[in-house]
């Protein structure tokens, strides 16, 4: 399938083109809360009672009924009668003139419907307060069903689960989630000049990093991984990884091997084994990427160099996966910010330039170059905290200007 070989293809074309390919997995599996964190919900969650579950004051201070409030007064004196402490709920009458002491998230009795707060009484004798400043009728109670009302769907299929959507869970005495099973990613390097760390390095070799960089950005998609290491450039040691990846995974990643040259056998390994289009897209670091389906699972082929390798990692394979899990948000966000220099770039491509994102003294987002732009150094991607998307028409833009963004933090997930 080279129909693509001479033709550019913008990111955005590929990432649709890649997104509506895929469906999320079906398998299915039952975890307790405290492993479903970053799980993906596979069931709409229901809440079988309101909560909170009754009327409970917001602060501490005393309950009292809001007639007891009549115009024109400024202050109120009345008799306590009994106190509602959260855990330990008020059993006795509350009658006209009457009121209780009440703790924060204590049962507000039926009797009552207002709470003021203790700063604004004065206790003149054990048995009477005198509020001082009147509150208006009904303030500092929340209502039972405030959250959640019965029979509402508060948690969707999709959502992938925050330590707040645990709390959420547990307020509705939750114990265990269904959730999409775990991705399994099988990924491996592909280079002669490539040698594992531990191995000494011959003349011309490298180290393999990007099998450090895949593995660091599966993981944290919460995605098992199947690591292969290395592989040779060997006509039959790349055919017989493939058939493995493939078949142990539902998602297979290459790096290297795909650029014009030396990708022939490659190629044609990967044309014998599967349904793979070869792609050059129109972006700075990146270039040629490699997709399809070898068997049941999906593969993709991402360039050598390390830094290439994230850029496309974060702008093809994760809103994949994130399909392919069932995830509801899959591309990446772009916001806005203003670059506090020259950022140099030649029309043509889409640069992913590596920036630093700040904010200034007075909130404004700020962008500034992160160092060497050049896709084999990784020292401006390790000090980056965002790519800086430059659109492919754009020519060097100047300091001042307004630029898209992607920020690293929270861009995975
Ligand atoms: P290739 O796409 O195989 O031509 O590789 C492009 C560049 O990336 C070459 O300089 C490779 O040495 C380098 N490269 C490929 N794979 C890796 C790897 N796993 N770790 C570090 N560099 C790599
Ligand atoms: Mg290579």
């Amino acid at each position: 399938m080279s129909q693509n070989d001479n033709l550019f293809l913008s990111v955005s074309e590929v990432q649709q083109r890649i997104i509506n390919d895929i469906k999320a997995i079906n398998g299915t599996e039952r975890v307790d809360l405290r492993h479903a964190l970053d799980r993906i919900l596979a069931e709409d969650v229901i809440a079988t009672f309101d909560t909170p579950p009754c009327d409970n004051s917001g602060m501490d201070g005393y309950a009292f009924s809001s007639q007891e409030i009549a115009e024109g007064n400024t202050t109120l004196t009345l008799k306590v009668v009994g106190q509602s402490f959260a855990g330990h709920s008020y059993t006795g009458e509350i009658a006209s003139g009457e009121a209780i002491r009440i703790m924060t998230g204590a049962q507000v009795p039926d009797e009552v419907d207002t709470v003021v707060m203790q700063e604004h009484t004065e206790k003149p004798d054990d048995n009477t307060v005198v509020i001082t400043t009147i509150p208006k009728a009904f303030a500092n109670v929340r209502k039972a069903g405030d959250d959640l009302t019965t029979g509402q769907t508060f948690l969707v299929t999709g959502k992938k689960l925050s330590p707040t959507d645990l709390a959420f869970l547990a307020t509705q005495g939750i114990a265990e989630v269904t959730v999409k099973r775990k991705l399994r990613v099988a990924f491996f390097s592909t280079g002669d000049e490539l040698r594992s760390i531990g191995e000494t390095l011959g003349e011309g070799d490298i180290y393999d990093s990007n099998r450090y960089s895949i593995y660091g950005l599966l993981k944290s998609m919460a995605i098992d991984v199947v690591d292969m290491g290395v592989i040779r450039d060997d006509r039959q040691a790349i055919e017989e990884a493939f058939k493995t990846a493939a078949s142990v995974a539902d998602a297979v990643i290459t790096s290297g091997g795909v650029s014009v040259g030396e990708a022939d056998f490659v190629k044609e390994t990967l044309e014998k084994l599967g349904q793979i289009n070869f792609w050059k897209i129109s972006m700075k670091p990146g270039k040629p990427l490699a997709f399809g389906t070898i068997d049941d699972s999906l593969f993709f082929g991402l360039p050598g160099n390390p830094v290439s390798v994230i850029a496309t990692f974060y702008q093809f394979v994760q809103p994949a996966l994130k399909r392919m899990k069932g995830q509801d948000i899959v591309l990446p966000m772009v916001i806005k910010a203003k670059t506090t220099e020259l950022l140099k770039k030649r029309p043509g491509r889409t640069d992913f330039q590596r920036g630093i994102l700040e904010q200034s003294d007075t909130g404004e987002l700020t962008v500034r170059n992160a160092g060497t732009q050049a896709s084999h150094v990784l020292t401006a991607m390790s000090r980056a905290n965002c790519f800086i998307v430059i659109p492919a028409q754009s020519g060097s833009i100047e300091a001042g200007e307004m630029v898209d963004v992607q920020a690293f933090e929270g861009l995975l997930g």
